[in-house]
């Protein structure tokens, strides 16, 4: 597979992962990121692909939220809603294990590990470069490397393919 190094393509190469998004903004792809979605799509993509409906797996959102990645997704075998706790220092999130049953519901639990993976790779991964980063407290929680943690300081990051566009941009 040739290299997938924007949202345009990421989409065209796994189109049904990115059918169903429950409003306009629900993907948005930080630059320092992308690397991880692009991997957690591969890895998924390889469990479902070989199902005539893909195991109905969707993503509902992608984005950032509290400083860290936040995949939202759908499948079959898969029920379970997430718990935020936001403590002066950091955040904890609960995820709980898919609980369906069978061929799906152990589809599912995989493709929940892949998810926790990806997001926990996100909490030590710079959200605009991808080097090694903390989550550090601002006037929000964003996971940042030395090097733009200063630049926050300038208000000068660039995080985003193209933020305003609903599609991921022109890129
Ligand atoms: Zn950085």
């Amino acid at each position: 597979m040739s290299q997938i190094t924007t949202p345009r393509e990421l989409k065209a190469a796994f189109p049904y992962m990115f059918a169903r998004p429950i409003d306009p903004w629900a993907f948005s792809f930080a630059r320092g990121w992308f690397p991880i979605i692009v991997r957690a799509c591969n890895a998924i993509d390889a469990l479902v692909r070989d199902d005539k409906y893909q195991h109905r797996f969707h993503w509902v959102q992608t984005k950032e939220k509290f400083g860290t990645l936040r995949l939202y997704w759908h499948a079959r075998g898969m029920k379970g809603a997430r718990v935020d706790l936001v403590t002066p220092t950091d955040v904890r999130s609960a995820v709980p294990v898919p609980e369906g049953k069978g061929r799906d519901g152990l589809v599912a639990t995989q493709i929940w590990r892949i998810v926790r993976a990806a997001e926990e790779e996100s909490a030590h991964t710079c959200i605009v470069c991808g080097a090694a980063g903390i989550l550090r407290r601002g006037e929000w929680f964003l996971t940042l490397c030395d090097e733009h943690a200063q630049k926050r300081r300038a208000k000068d990051l660039e995080i985003w393919f193209c933020s305003e566009h609903p599609d991921g941009g022109p890129s």
